[in-house]
């Protein structure tokens, strides 16, 4: 069964955030007091995430990313995990995580049916790195992607979060991770969430870091790839892995978005800037699988042909990207 929205577009991917809490705090993400305190988070238990996963699948859904908050840190992710893998008719089960936390946790993944890992790092300068994170250890992410490497995983992708001023002298050094790794290497936009950094601000142009590349190596477009997101791909000459743009502020992707998300508390949203969340919880809670398809149905009959934010800059709502799940 497929999924179109009003607007044509093929709606196939669900994008899970399992747990608002994060062991990061990035200054362009979630800046402290957007935390849910202690033991006021309210998730949804694994029952529900696989009651909703199974009926987003029977809706049209052949693609889940779970997410966060910092997935690793749910108590139970890998069983979670492989239990989500196991639903009939979901082509690709995918992980986004800060890789803290990777290194022990890899190969555990990977049995548990995880085809590709997004990890997040958005310097490999130690000191800058605990600055934009709040204190984390670059060493332990490294290593994280070195164990999920090592762990055979098809596709492992880094994304940096590339910001003026702050890491994008190191967008050649990024890059040149691909020359001798099978790894893609993604540069995201800086999206200015939060009332304090709306200024002319942070965000690089997807163009310009284009360019920053080019000016050292040739890059070569590729196509783009089944059931993926908004990203353009090249692959540098000589380079064993690949390179993505995505460019959600300087460039209108949402003519191709093909995706929904739902919360870490259970609200389903067709855009990342949508305001109009629908509660699942109450569907959840009686096993109506009829009223949780029907509400997944008109979550994406509802979704806006694009980005309330490109249009109207941050003067909406600010997004907690770690409850939504970026
Ligand atoms: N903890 C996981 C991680 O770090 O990847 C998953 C959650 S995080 C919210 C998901 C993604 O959202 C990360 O890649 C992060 O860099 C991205 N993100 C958060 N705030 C952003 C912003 N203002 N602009 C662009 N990307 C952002």
């Amino acid at each position: 069964m497929s999924l179109f929205d009003p607007l044509g577009r093929k709606i196939n991917y669900l994008r899970l955030s399992v747990t608002g809490r994060c062991n990061l705090r990035c200054s362009y993400c979630r800046p402290q007091g957007m935390d849910p305190g202690p033991g006021t988070e309210e998730i949804l238990s694994d029952e529900d995430l696989l009651f909703l996963a199974c009926t987003a699948v029977g809706v049209g859904i052949e693609k889940i990313r779970v997410t966060g908050g910092e997935p690793l840190l749910r108590k139970g992710i890998v069983s979670l995990l492989s239990r989500l893998g196991e639903i009939p008719g979901l082509k690709k089960l995918v992980l986004t995580t800060n890789g803290l936390l990777l290194a022990e946790m890899a190969g555990d993944l990977r049995r548990a049916g995880v085809e590709s890992l997004n990890i997040s790092l958005d310097s490999l300068v130690p000191d800058r790195f605990e600055r934009i994170t709040g204190g984390a250890r670059l060493e332990f992410v490294l290593e994280g992607v070195e164990k999920a490497l090592g762990h055979g995983f098809p596709r492992v992708k880094i994304n940096a979060v590339v910001m003026q001023g702050i890491n994008d002298d190191e967008v050649v050094r990024f890059a040149s991770l691909t020359l001798d790794r099978p790894l893609t290497v993604r540069f995201i936009e800086q999206m200015p969430l939060h009332g304090k950094d709306c200024g002319p601000g942070l965000t690089v142009p997807g163009e310009e870091i284009l360019q920053t590349i080019q000016g050292r190596y040739r890059l070569a477009p590729l196509e783009r790839e089944d059931l993926g997101g908004p990203a353009r791909y090249y692959r540098m000459e000589g380079a064993i892995g690949t390179i993505g743009i995505i460019t959600p502020v300087s460039c209108h992707f949402c003519g191709d978005c093909n995706r929904i998300r739902v919360t870490s508390d259970g609200f389903a949203k067709g855009c990342l800037f949508s305001t109009r969340d629908v509660d699942l919880k109450p569907f959840l809670a009686k096993g109506d699988e009829g009223g949780l398809r029907n509400t997944l149905r008109s979550v994406v009959g509802g979704k806006p042909s694009g980005h309330l934010f490109l249009r109207e800059g941050c003067r909406g709502e600010p997004v907690d990207m770690a409850r939504v799940g970026g």
